[in-house]
């Protein structure tokens, strides 16, 4: 809607529409609920490039489909997690999506079912992709692992080294319009770098081009509500960016 709406507002400059509008004439698009307060989209972050294919070794770079790497996923074991699996994780969605999320890695209720962000911290992905209209079926959602760790604990480096490549072969197939990073573990494992959230969060960096967003993980904001404000402003700052 955003979209209609700056194409409607040039369309009209280019009328000569100098004029100041009052109110909103009937054909104008009206602004999108999650856009009033919205803020400003942020300037450039980091720009990294994913390793190049031949990198991700495994014969990953053959398999092109989403489905192929799923498939992939759920009959072989790439670290000491897989083992103690009762469903790998390897993501659903929209294959085509223009927005893909990245969360840690599976809890309870992904590891039960195989699929991603079903449990608590989904059902508050769901209202935060609710309240910016983004259709859950439109988008694409995964995890940095893809395997649940004991206890729900952060995956170690050397399970992530071991898993990253099948995100970052998701990725390059899918080549989404926007990511979106959620929690520390997801924003650094993507950019490669060893920082903070606070340091990755407000700024727009670029994987491969695509711009990528880092925000609080879902699981985060049961934990302490005051992160949801910026949360919001964050996934706003990424609706945007779909709609640029
Ligand atoms: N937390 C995650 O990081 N991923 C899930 O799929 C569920 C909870």
């Amino acid at each position: 809607m955003a979209d209609e709406r700056r194409r409607y507002l040039a369309q009209q400059a280019e009328l000569g529409g100098a004029e100041i509008i009052l109110g909103r004439p009937a054909d104008m698009p009206a602004e999108a609920k999650w856009m009033k307060g919205a803020p400003p989209i942020p300037g450039p972050g980091l720009a990294v490039l994913s390793p190049a294919p031949v990198l991700l070794g495994n014969d990953l770079g053959l398999l092109d489909s989403i489905e192929a790497i799923a498939q992939r996923i759920r009959t072989t074991y790439c670290s000491d997690l897989c083992p103690h699996r009762t469903h790998a994780v390897p993501g659903e969605g929209d294959p085509q999506a223009r927005l893909v999320l990245v969360g840690e890695g599976p809890g309870a209720t992904e590891d039960a079912t195989g699929r991603p962000f079903v449990g608590q911290a989904g059902q508050l992905l769901d209202s935060i992709l609710a309240a910016i209209e983004v259709p859950r079926s439109s988008v694409y959602i995964t995890n940095v692992i893809k395997c649940r760790p004991p206890q729900n604990r952060k995956p170690l480096p050397d399970e992530i080294a071991a898993c990253i490549p099948y995100l970052h072969r998701q990725l390059e197939l899918i080549r989404p319009k926007v990511i979106l990073a959620m929690g520390g573990t997801a924003g650094e494992a993507l950019l490669g770098v060893r920082k903070s959230l606070g340091e990755l969060r407000g700024k727009v960096h670029t994987y491969n081009g695509i711009p990528l967003i880092v925000t609080y993980h879902p699981a985060a904001l049961l934990r302490n509500p005051n992160w949801k404000k910026p949360t919001w402003d964050d996934v706003r700052i990424a609706r945007q960016l779909l709609d640029r």
